[in-house]
């Protein structure tokens, strides 16, 4: 099977590498890329949200699956365009992509699925937002209405700032506020049948100890040994088979990667958030546990054939991974510096995925992006994951570079 990853991240990185180690795979190709994947793949240039150049470059290449990772081309409708020209793809319509595209919609599927999540108010106007943020009272919620590269939630017991921030946005959606642990569950879905992968978690805040500004995600380990037994078939009882069911009865059927954000309240599972794709920081850890070879299973997403799969096979052990960010990350990285240790990292048994590298003069590897590295690693259990994900860190030369020191400490029981 000839593959076409579209993405440049870490989350590509691991997609490519678990491709490439399917023996029905026999050309990995990635566009963009970046100078990790370029070891897996054949990288190509292209303008990610162009779903025509997509679908040009899916043609030359001959592709027979298309895997779209990013939201920002999910929305924008470059599955549409591929699927129009016949080729399989794995991932949602645009407009089924608006499941995470907009949070309203989202809250609209979820009320017509019957799916627990917080109470919330869409508002357009300071008048509406004051309203409803004084109806909840603090810890306020904030959550511009589109897609915000991670960034558009805001989650403050200071009303001022509440209110700055709704008035940024042109439409928002203000919530309850829900305490609890929280999850990442992915599943893949053909638009009927769902299979739940095994959950996640990942760690948002940039320092430890969850201090410091909201990041695209820091670090995330599998499987969560404190998370209650059953969790997986009650959310997909609860969450996943309504929501894929809802989509469908809408008329907007929903392929590809369905990700819930999940919170763990007193009050019961509620869902935070839905995602139209993997999760970055979390598919490294969870594809790092997959047995069950991946080309099949997203295939038979595209192809509407998942209910016929033998269940995925997962490893019994842990997987952990590290993001080393650039100095200034979240707010200002700093990029173009040399990253050194990458083979050293390795040597000590973690693999490093790459998110925003590039490569620079006489085959070195320069940062390109906020997040740089996602170090990861298996073991027996997540202690001994750490152990060696962290053992990668350590070798890893980056200057300014930072990563967070707690990834899994307390699941691990250290
Ligand atoms: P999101 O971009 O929707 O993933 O939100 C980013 C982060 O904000 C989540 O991972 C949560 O930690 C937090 N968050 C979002 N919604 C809520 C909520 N209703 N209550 C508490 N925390 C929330």
């Amino acid at each position: 099977m000839k593959v076409l990853v579209i993405g440049g991240g870490a989350r590509e990185h691991a997609l490519c590498r678990s491709l490439s180690q399917d023996p029905v795979v026999t050309e990995l190709h990635c566009a963009p890329g970046n100078a990790g994947i370029a070891q897996v793949a054949t990288v190509h240039p292209v303008d990610q949200l162009d779903g025509a150049a997509v679908t040009a470059l899916a043609r030359e290449l001959g592709a027979e699956l298309v895997v779209v990772g990013p939201e920002a081309p999910l929305v924008a409708g470059v599955s549409d365009a591929v699927r129009a020209a016949g080729i399989p793809v794995f991932g949602p319509s645009g407009e089924a992509a608006l499941l995470e595209g907009s949070k309203a919609f989202a809250k609209d599927v979820m009320a017509g699925a019957n799916v627990p999540t917080a109470r919330s108010y869409v508002c357009r106007t300071p008048e509406e937002a004051a309203e409803a943020l004084d109806a909840f009272g603090a810890p306020y919620v904030v959550k511009d209405d589109g897609l915000a590269a991670g960034k558009g939630v805001v989650v403050t017991s200071d009303l001022a700032e509440a209110l700055a921030h709704a008035a940024s946005c042109e439409q928002v959606v203000i919530e309850e506020y829900l305490d609890g642990p929280e999850v990442s569950l992915f599943a893949i879905t053909d638009g009927t049948t769902v299979l739940p992968l095994v959950p996640a978690q990942d760690f948002k805040r940039a320092l430890d100890g969850d201090q410091g500004p909201n990041t695209g995600g820091m670090g995330a380990y599998s499987p969560l040994p404190w998370a209650p037994e059953g969790l997986v078939d009650e959310v997909l009882e609860t969450v996943l088979q309504p929501t894929v069911d809802e989509l469908r009865r809408r008329g907007t059927p929903f392929s590809g990667l369905l990700y819930a954000g999940l919170a763990l309240t007193s009050r019961g599972t509620r869902v935070i958030e839905f995602n139209a794709r993997f999760g970055d920081p979390e598919t490294q850890v969870v594809l790092a546990r997959l047995r069950t070879p991946l080309a099949g299973v997203l295939l038979a997403s595209a192809n509407g054939t998942l209910g016929e799969l033998e269940p995925l096979r997962w490893d019994e052990g842990a997987a952990v991974t590290v993001v080393v960010a650039s100095e200034g990350y979240p707010a200002a990285p700093r990029t173009g510096d040399p990253i050194e240790g990458l083979a050293e990292a390795e040597a000590e048994g973690a693999f490093v995925l790459h998110a925003g590298t590039e490569e620079g003069p006489g085959g070195s590897v320069l940062s390109a992006g906020g997040r740089v590295l996602s170090v990861t690693a298996t073991g027996a259990d997540l202690a001994a994951a750490r152990e060696l994900a962290y053992r990668g860190v350590a070798r890893i030369a980056l200057k300014g570079g930072q990563h967070r020191t707690d990834i899994a400490l307390k699941a691990a029981g250290q």
